[in-house]
């Protein structure tokens, strides 16, 4: 039953001449499969509808192959050629009644046109402006381009009606739209009608709107999705935002709004807590007599009732939330608040686009996978035998597979060492800014402690001997990883020479209370957060800390969770002292040799310890046990052993839900040989 203070939540709203069902609604966000996986994007959509959602956006739609963002894969909407995936997925997000917006693009100054090689345009001479500094620039539109690009947006607006889209929404967010590159004096210095005051920089967006009004208002609703902050030189401020909705408050039907730039928008729970976006927002909406639509990766339905309540919000806007709990509508509704899965913000969604492969979510392993492979957030299929598992290790592989298999309905057992579960998880949620992370647990231990076929074994260490008396029929080791002490990964693939008399660390012995003090060497090898962490950590402890990369940046892969600067940032202004560039060569008695990746040149720095952040090893000793006596195995009943997750081989957190996930769902699996282990679409040929 729904608890009555959450009503509020589930008042229809009309947006135009369309109404949404609830508040619930999903702005539009990537996943990194778009034109390329439209089967796959349709079905994640439409299993958001089955979960809730009251309006369900596609992700960005170019709208003309004048502009297109390559290497990134989103949605295009140029030709029919696109009508198939556009209509499949109006009709999968429309199955449970939520209404279908579609987000329109056109990127200008933020498109290199990479693909189909045009040349790119904007309001005014440009470079590119994107995360790739591509030696291409755009040209200054003149009036006969800005008519043609009203065109192009009046075949968008009919196409994306007659694809079933009940929602248009201009995109003018995240420095990514040309309405926010016309309307920001950084990208618009025009001297005509198009450029100057506000009222002149806003023309183009009115007059989009009114198109969109003229061709399909009747029927659908118009939306804009704006910055509320643009930094930097002359950015489109929150002052000027305010104005500009004084100007054309009733213009659309709803007003979206996300922070200024993408990082600042989807800012990870380490640098962003929840609803961080309220003071650029509030005071917003008494402006306007429409609806408002903002973000702030809500997984709290009290907050959402206070953005309502409030009168900050009309619409609690998710994309995150709704990637790690499709769900989260309908649990709200029917009162099973503990059973939400919420979101960690940690951004690894984001990297699937970044990376331009199929997004994945740490919480929600099912996500990009509910078309190739069939699977779903909240159900499994149900077991096919009477086969008891003994799951061993409880960090987030142990707790997922556990999980999973006690939805499956088998017997299961899970054993942890150690007194308390979650494994990684639990111990890095404690280290600065990673409290979030331990959702991760959270969510799985509470899910399988209500379960009566899931048994929990605490301080119950595994060996290979207590697996055969046990009577077990399939085995999952998920036995986790130990990061390594000899400086192997990526620069050396070799041990590095390390003298007894340096005190050595590894994050391992960190996150175990064993710190090191004085001036301490952090060799980041690893290049995602552990090393940044453990520097923040360190210097909170009164350490000095010298960072030492072979990058040029410090924690380069986070460039993809869209944390880079940020953490580049703070570690500057915490004082560490960065050696980009530079590998660990040797580790002496009171000092290291470093090494440019370059150059090779040697330097040396005296220190008082060394923390190596470099690779993991697994766990695998049960695993090869087990393994090495195999013949003993019919005589225990035994009928699998499987390693998975870091004991296989160490990755992120999110690879180890989605090993657990996977253990369940496939362990018992008919054996496919050498077939595709998920389905895929294949471009038709054409005469
Ligand atoms: P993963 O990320 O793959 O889940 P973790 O390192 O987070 O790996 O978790 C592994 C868990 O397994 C840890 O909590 C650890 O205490 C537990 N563990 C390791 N070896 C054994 C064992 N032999 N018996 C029971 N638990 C074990
Ligand atoms: Fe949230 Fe992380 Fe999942 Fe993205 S990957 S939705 S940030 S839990």
């Amino acid at each position: 039953m729904r608890d009555p203070r959450y009503d509020v939540l589930f008042d229809p709203v009309k947006i135009g001449p369309v109404t949404a069902k609830n508040r619930f609604y999903q702005v539009p966000h990537c996943n990194g499969g778009g034109y390329r996986d439209p089967s796959a994007a349709a079905e994640m959509r439409r299993v958001k509808s089955e979960g809730g959602w009251g309006v369900i956006f596609t992700e960005q739609v170019e709208i003309h192959h004048s502009s297109e963002i390559t290497p990134f894969i989103e949605l295009r909407i140029w030709d029919e050629d696109d009508m198939p995936g556009l209509t499949k997925m109006a009709d999968a997000i429309h199955s449970n009644g939520a209404l279908a917006g579609i987000e329109l693009a056109y990127s200008g100054t933020n498109g290199p046109n990479l693909y189909t090689r045009e040349v790119p345009m904007g309001p005014m001479h440009s470079p590119i402006l994107t995360f790739t500094s591509d030696p291409v620039q755009a040209r200054a539109m003149d009036k006969e381009d800005i008519r043609n690009l009203r065109h192009w947006h009046k075949l968008a607006y009919r196409r994306a009606k007659r694809a079933g889209y009940d929602i248009m929404c201009l995109y003018g967010a995240h420095g990514f739209g040309i309405l926010q590159h016309f309307l920001s004096r950084r990208t618009n210095q025009r001297s005509d009608e198009y450029g100057g005051s506000l009222e002149n920089r806003a023309r183009l967006l009115k007059e989009l709107l009114s198109d969109a009004r003229d061709e399909v208002g009747q029927s659908c609703a118009v939306a804009v999705r704006l910055s509320l902050e643009e930094l930097g030189e002359q950015g489109f401020s929150n002052a000027e935002l305010r104005d500009l909705i004084g100007l054309h408050a009733e213009l659309p039907d709803i007003w979206d709004f996300a922070h200024g730039t993408w990082e600042a928008c989807s800012g990870t729970s380490r640098f962003k807590p929840e609803a961080a976006q309220e003071d650029l927002i509030r005071g917003i909406k008494q402006l306007t007599s429409k609806p408002v639509v903002g973000v702030g990766r809500f997984t709290s339905p009290d907050l959402m009732v206070r953005q309502i309540k409030q009168g900050i919000l009309d619409f609690i806007g998710a994309a995150r939330p709704s990637i790690a709990d499709p769900f989260l509508p309908n649990k709200i509704n029917e009162g099973r608040i503990e059973d939400i899965r919420e979101c960690i913000g940690c951004n690894i969604c984001v990297t699937g686009d970044m990376t331009q492969s199929l997004s994945r979510c740490t919480q929600n392993s099912s996500f990009m996978e509910e078309w190739r492979k069939g699977w779903h957030p909240e159900r499994m299929k149900p077991a096919t035998s009477s086969r008891k598992i003994l799951v061993v290790g409880a960090g987030p592989t142990g707790l997922s597979a556990a999980h999973r298999l006690g939805l499956r309905g088998y017997e299961v057992a899970l054993s942890e060492t150690s007194t308390e579960l979650g494994g990684r998880v639990a111990r890095e949620c404690r280290l600065p800014g990673l409290s979030a992370w331990g959702r991760v647990r959270n969510y799985r231990q509470g899910q399988i402690e209500k379960m009566a076929n899931v048994a929990i074994y605490r301080e119950s260490k595994i060996g290979a001997d207590d697996v055969f008396d046990l009577g077990f029929s399939d085995v999952a080791v998920a036995t986790g990883s130990t990061w390594r002490r000899d400086g192997v990964a990526r620069y050396h693939t070799l041990p590095i020479s390390i003298d007894a008399g340096m005190p050595m660390f590894t994050p391992d012995d960190v996150m175990d209370g064993k710190l090191p003090a004085g001036h301490v060497v952090i060799y980041d090898d690893d290049h995602y957060y552990m090393g940044s962490v453990l520097a923040e950590l360190l210097i909170s402890k009164g350490c000095r800390v010298s960072f030492v990369t072979p990058s040029t940046k410090i924690a380069e892969w986070s460039v993809n969770t869209l944390e880079q600067g940020q953490i580049q940032k703070r570690l500057l202004e915490l004082g560490a002292e960065i050696k980009t560039s530079h590998a660990v060569a040797e580790v002496g008695a009171g000092s290291v040799t470093i090494a440019c990746a370059y150059t090779g040149r040697l330097n040396e720095i005296s220190c008082d310890g060394v923390l190596l952040v470099t690779a993991r090893l697994p766990n695998d000793v049960l695993y090869t046990d087990l393994m090495a006596q195999k013949a003993r195995w019919a005589d225990s009943g035994i009928e699998s052993v499987k390693a998975i997750g870091d004991a296989q081989a160490p990755a992120a957190i999110a690879w180890a839900t989605y090993a657990g996930h996977r253990y369940a769902e496939e362990f018992d699996a008919t054996d496919i040989g050498d077939a595709l282990p998920f389905k895929r679409e294949v471009a038709g040929l054409r005469d």
